[in-house]
């Protein structure tokens, strides 16, 4: 990719254009951000820009060395990830005595730790050495989404430049360019991609709509509030031997339903709602299920995925929710209302 097929992160890449242009680019960067918003796609087009034959502070994407550097195959950039859980002190060893030779076919070479975090201490302390010394000729750009859990050292000697999630129109954008899938589609993945192109491709929408239609049954049947034998089966059926993290998943989504609801009960327009394929059904519920019901719900469900890691009895914990729900319980704190809208 080029600068002008990025997508989102405006400001990083003005900073890092412009820096280019001046010749003034820092030889140490950080590029910190949750996972998935381009960190990786901006380092490489980075190492393209600095070693493009045909562009000035630029990649065309089309000469040897652009390619090269897209097919992981160029002698001057090299992307440095961890082996095993973590990049280790050989690799950086390797690495600072790969950054002190001038470059084989390029101008820079270029460093790309990815992610950064998984330094061990004794590998970021070797690190921290190639950063008070720079070599003239090397760029060593450092990703994570854990800018916390880099030594102060290691922040202090680098540039940071922090990536935010992208907007759902630039992900829309972004899918509609590439792949062909209905429009109903796009705009779902968008909306539950949570501002990361990364999550976007990641999610199987299909086995997300399965899911969703199980819990979308499950809330209709706790808004009627009227067959607790039902109920009582919902709760054996969702809290049968699944692993933690797959019972978190289903959790997940009967909360993102939940959380349109909310966005349904108190704003009416839908228009921040995830599940926009589905906006008239989820409409009609919340015109019939009262707001702090559907409060309640989610703040239960919300302790429940706490206790988990107390290992709760899942079944019996949700036949207790549900049943709390249908026997006129209600929570009108307004703390658990507002935590829920900002999700
Ligand atoms: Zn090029």
């Amino acid at each position: 990719m080029s600068w002008t097929t990025l997508i989102g992160n405006h400001r990083v890449k003005a900073t890092l254009r412009a820096a280019l242009r001046e010749d003034r680019l820092a030889h140490a960067l950080i590029f910190s951000g949750p996972d998935g918003v381009g960190k990786r796609q901006f380092a490489l087009t980075l190492a393209k820009a600095v070693n493009c034959t045909e562009r000035e502070a630029d990649s065309c994407d089309q000469c040897s060395a652009c390619r090269k550097i897209d097919e992981g195959a160029h002698m001057d950039v090299m992307l440095v990830e961890p082996e095993g859980t973590f990049i280790k002190i050989d690799q950086v060893r390797q690495l600072i005595q790969e950054a002190y030779y001038r470059p084989f076919e390029g101008r820079q070479r270029v460093f790309i730790l990815d992610p950064a975090d998984a330094l061990n201490e004794s590998a970021a302390n070797a690190l921290l050495k190639a950063l008070e010394e720079p070599p003239a000729t090397s760029l060593m750009i450092l990703l994570t989404s854990r800018l916390h859990a880099l030594l102060p050292t290691i922040r202090s000697r680098c540039q940071v430049h922090t990536f935010t999630p992208l907007t759902v129109k630039e992900i829309e954008g972004f899918l509609r360019e590439r792949y062909r899938r209905p429009e109903d589609q796009t705009r779902l993945l968008a909306r539950l991609s949570g501002g990361r192109i990364g999550r976007a491709l990641e999610i199987d929408l299909s086995v997300y709509r399965t899911w969703r239609k199980e819990a979308l049954e499950l809330l209709k049947l706790l808004a009627a509030g009227d067959d607790r034998a039902r109920l009582i089966k919902a709760a054996e059926y969702l809290g049968r031997k699944l692993s933690r993290e797959e019972f978190e998943d289903r959790l997940s989504v009967v909360n993102i339903l939940l959380r349109d609801l909310l966005y349904l009960a108190v704003e009416g327009d839908g228009a921040d709602i995830i599940n926009v394929d589905i906006a008239s059904t989820l409409r009609r519920l919340a015109a019939v299920w009262p707001l702090e019901r559907i409060a309640a719900l989610s703040a239960h469900l919300e302790t429940l995925r706490r206790n988990l890691q107390q290992n709760v009895h899942r079944q019996i914990a949700l036949e207790d929710i549900f049943l709390l729900m249908v026997s006129g319980e209600t929570c009108s704190s307004t703390e658990a209302k507002k935590r829920l809208l900002r999700k």
